[in-house]
């Protein structure tokens, strides 16, 4: 890692082995202690694996396949949600930042446009050869900078490379038509072309993901991107760059801005306001995303959303129990629960709701750890920042001061960094603000039903309409009941429901436009009839 990575951050470092126990102990006291010569033995481990984090680490922003400051020469800092610590800068840029980085990409795409979809789709594979190659030093930033677990980061990292791969194998299939003619003097076909240029705002929850997903759709349609990953996690963003360099995508074609909250707005609005951009993607919260809409009217932008969710996790008295827990376990406390198709409601009925809660609150103590998403075992890492567990903390409250129970956790963790412990609530109902909003955080809030009706009134009673799980194994309930919840994605007695294969998107006001899957690639195109007139010879 590290090594070089941490000597870069943690000046402590600077000491051999042999001294490494005595320095440290010189420094800082026992708890602090305990953590640095954690950290140390991790960076030793991985400086004898070969892995060098430090080369993916950047300072800069990548534009026109230049690795750039701010033209205000400002920076914010990205800070490691585990403990606070700083772990580098990056680039502070604006508006006007974002308008070069436009122009950029658009001159770019007058080229970009033109090259063969084989010519695109090696580049494809090779970035995602490149990623899989380097996953644990990409794996390391993500666990660095946004918290998950090790583990999860790894994860991650296959996932995101995914789209890659899966793109890399779509660009050559974006087959038009020739459709039957509608008279004897015409022939028609459907053509796809590039939209041209692309904009992407990404969130901080899978800062890897969530850009190859998008990215990757564009470039595989002749696509040029000019992306802003969150505020919180751009070091993932720009390791992806370095290896998109190296992986041989043409300077221009991928251009990663990154920004401070507080130069997101301008930002966001110079990306849907330009009319230079043909399309925004964007991945976060309903309300900025509304936002990004409106702002998009005036130039009438194809946009792809994907916002919140509410996702109910229905277990039926029907469901094998244990395994609905396993499932929950995924569904829930995946990324500290922080994903928008974390389950977020769990409606379970009357006749198996005390057995499952008892069973869950089990699960739930033995089965997850909190720490620093690099101490083996740690299952579940921090939140991202201190707002963050604020909400939760304001949510699990309020439901406890309206009748529900606290069966597990219910506070946050002692100590630095922004933890809060596995809580399991029972005696919840619709009313509470636990079940109305998007919890992002690891706790699991049961609600009790009597009927399967009585089940999907409650599941759509929502303005989301992201995923939606449930457990039966009653044959005709899993057909009936999948047909009738008013989602994006359903899991019928299985919660890993994601994968490049498949599409992924929200009905409501969970969002517009799909990724993934057959269809992703179509967000980035543009569908163009062609219609010839011919003499016809009756
Ligand atoms: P979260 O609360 O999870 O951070 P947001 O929707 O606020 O979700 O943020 C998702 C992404 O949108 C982040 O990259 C964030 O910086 C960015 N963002 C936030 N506000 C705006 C805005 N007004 N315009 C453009 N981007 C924004």
């Amino acid at each position: 890692m590290g090594v070089l990575y941490l000597l870069h951050t943690r000046p402590w470092l600077c000491i051999t082995r042999k001294k490494a126990g005595f320095a440290t102990r010189k420094l800082y006291s026992k708890g602090a202690l305990l953590y640095r010569n954690r950290i140390l033995c991790q960076a030793l481990r991985m400086a004898s694996s070969g892995m060098n984090v430090a080369a993916f680490q950047k300072d800069k922003a990548y534009v026109d396949g230049k690795w750039v400051s701010a033209k205000s020469g400002k920076t914010f800092e990205v800070t490691n949600p585990s403990n606070g610590k700083v772990l580098g800068s990056v680039p502070d840029m604006d508006r006007s930042d974002a308008q070069a980085a436009i122009e950029t990409a658009y001159r770019t795409f007058q080229a970009w446009k033109s090259t063969l979809p084989k010519e695109r789709s090696d580049i494809l594979r090779r970035w995602f050869e490149l990623c899989v190659k380097h996953k644990k030093e990409l794996a390391t930033l993500i666990t660095l900078e946004m918290g998950k677990s090790f583990p999860e980061a790894e994860g991650e990292i296959a996932y995101s490379a995914n789209f890659l791969e899966w793109y890399s194998e779509e660009t050559r299939r974006t087959y038009g038509d020739v459709t039957p003619p509608p008279a004897h003097n015409k022939r028609v076909m459907v053509i796809k072309q590039p939209i041209g240029v692309a904009a992407m705002i990404t969130p901080w929850n899978f800062p890897s993901a969530m850009l190859t997903r998008k990215i990757g759709a564009a470039l595989a349609a002749g696509c040029t991107v000019v992306a802003r990953p969150a505020e919180d996690t751009p070091l993932s963003a720009l390791a992806l760059c370095e290896l998109a360099e190296q992986a041989g995508v043409p300077p221009g074609v991928v251009n990663v801005i990154t920004s401070s909250r507080e130069n997101a707005s301008p930002i966001g609005k110079e990306l849907c306001e330009n009319p230079l951009i043909a399309k925004i993607s964007f991945t976060g919260s309903c309300a900025v995303g509304k936002l990004l809409l409106s702002q998009c009217a005036n130039t009438v932008k194809k946009t792809s959303m994907e916002l919140g969710g509410n996702a109910p996790f229905i277990v039926f008295d029907s469901a094998d129990v244990d395994k609905a827990i396993q499932g929950l376990m995924f569904a829930k406390f995946r990324v500290t629960g922080q994903t928008c198709i974390c389950a977020n409601r769990i409606l379970v009925q009357e006749g198996v709701y005390d057995k499952f809660v008892q069973a869950l609150a089990k699960v739930i103590d033995s089965q997850l750890k909190v720490g620093d998403g690099f101490e083996p075992g740690v299952t579940q890492g921090p939140l991202i920042n201190k707002r963050a567990v604020e909400k939760v903390e304001n949510l699990v409250n309020s439901s406890v001061g309206e009748g529900a129970k606290v069966v597990v956790g219910g506070s946050r963790k002692d100590g630095p960094g922004n933890f809060f412990n596995p809580t399991l609530l029972r005696d919840v109902t619709t009313e509470m603000s636990v079940a109305k909003e998007e919890i992002f955080g690891p706790v699991a809030a049961c609600i009790k039903f009597k009927t399967e009706d009585e089940a999907i009134a409650i599941a759509n009673s929502t303005s989301y309409g992201l995923a939606s799980y449930f457990y039966t194994n009653d044959i005709s309930q899993s057909y009936r009941v999948s047909e009738a919840l008013e989602f994006g994605m359903v899991g019928v007695n299985e919660a890993a429901i994601t994968s490049p294969e498949t599409t992924f998107g929200g009905w409501k006001e969970s969002g517009l436009g799909s990724e993934g899957g057959k269809y992703g690639i179509n967000e980035y195109l543009a569908f163009k009839n062609i219609c010839y007139g011919i003499q016809h010879k009756a």
